[in-house]
């Protein structure tokens, strides 16, 4: 892989230039993609003497505080003064910043989006977006090999972890190839994959497996086995369960399940959906349908309405998809 010709030179011109004050800026509900590739760019410009901040509208889950460099990660309501560049990562649309976005464009004459979803709205000065790519860390390892910038073992665990967890643990239909070749190029970098793997498998808390029973016993199958789901009222299980599992893989892992869906009441009469296929539909149209996106297979939405009501209409939704020809 020649990294330099796949890394666009717009890219490289935004960052490979004299030091200067960088804003890394995540999305809502930062997961280990945002923030792996956030704090993979922070330490590299840093070693360049670059004055970098890196926070975004949410903080860092505690199930992400073993990623070297979290504790540095702020949560950013307003930007103090000007940046050189703002750099977001893992990001397809302004509205996943509450706003910070705009922000930046007024802060920054620079503003560089590095990101692999197919609905990428293209709001940076510079866009770079590779549908292709598994994780957004695996386009990060190759801006940072085309930059020549030394891959670090703390930088190598937070990008090894980006593409761990976005790809199922290399489990998905995202995995190429390359990914392993990354993998191999981040492991003999120093990321520990026994390590990751059990700071993100293995520390769960002493009572959680039996909230997740509880949280379990919700999960619904349709009479013809293709689509489950689990809706949890408001307050049903712990806002730390949430954070720590990925509840929409366990309707997902029943063999005959085509889409898995999650539905999360919030607060204000607003329902919280993931939704995942394996292939048979493009579950980012149907979360577009509602107002979000994503990726083919993996995609959410935020949509107004009673659980109840949300809930049979993503499940139409959803039905309607598996009965249309593709
Ligand atoms: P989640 O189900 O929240 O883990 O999200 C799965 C994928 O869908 C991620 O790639 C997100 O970027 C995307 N996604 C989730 N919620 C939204 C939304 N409200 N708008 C756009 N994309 C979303
Ligand atoms: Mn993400
Ligand atoms: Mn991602």
């Amino acid at each position: 892989m020649n990294d330099t010709l796949r890394v666009p030179g717009d890219v490289l011109a935004a960052l490979d230039r004299a030091p200067g004050r960088a804003l890394m800026l995540g999305h809502v509900h930062p997961d280990a993609d945002v923030l792996g590739t956030l704090l993979a760019i922070a330490e590299a410009l840093r070693a360049r003497r670059w004055s970098v901040v890196a926070g975004g509208p949410h903080r860092a889950p505690d199930a992400l505080s073993f990623l070297p460099g979290v504790e540095g990660y702020e949560v950013l309501k307003t930007l103090d003064g000007t940046f050189d560049v703002v750099v977001l990562t893992d990001c397809p649309n302004p509205d996943r910043t509450e706003g910070l976005i705009d922000a930046a464009k007024d802060a920054a004459p620079v503003v560089v989006n590095i990101d692999h979803h197919p609905d990428n709205r293209r709001y940076g000065t510079v866009n770079w977006i590779d549908v292709g790519a598994a994780a957004t860390g695996e386009m990060v390892y190759r801006l940072l090999t085309a930059l020549r910038a030394p891959v670090t073992p703390t930088i190598a665990t937070n990008l090894f972890t980006a593409v761990h967890t976005d790809t199922g643990s290399f489990r998905y239909s995202n995995v190429t190839p390359e990914t392993f070749d990354i993998a191999a190029a981040l492991t003999a970098a120093g990321a520990r994959p026994e390590v990751v793997s059990s700071a993100l498998y293995e520390r769960r808390a002493p009572d959680a497996l039996r909230l997740l029973a509880d949280a379990l016993a919700r999960v619904r199958v349709s009479d013809d086995g293709r689509v489950a789901w689990l809706a949890l009222p408001s307050g049903a299980v712990p806002e730390r369960l949430i954070e720590s599992e990925e509840l929409v893989n366990y309707p997902r892992s029943i063999g005959s399940v085509k889409v898995a869906c999650l539905l999360r009441e919030l607060g204000g009469a607003r329902v919280k959906v993931s939704l995942r296929g394996k292939g048979e539909v493009d579950v980012n149209k149907i979360a577009a349908a509602f107002g979000g996106g994503g990726h083919a297979n993996a995609a959410g939405c935020t949509v107004s309405g009673t659980l109840e009501v949300v809930t049979r209409r993503i499940l139409d939704a959803v039905s309607a998809a598996l009965a249309a020809p593709r």
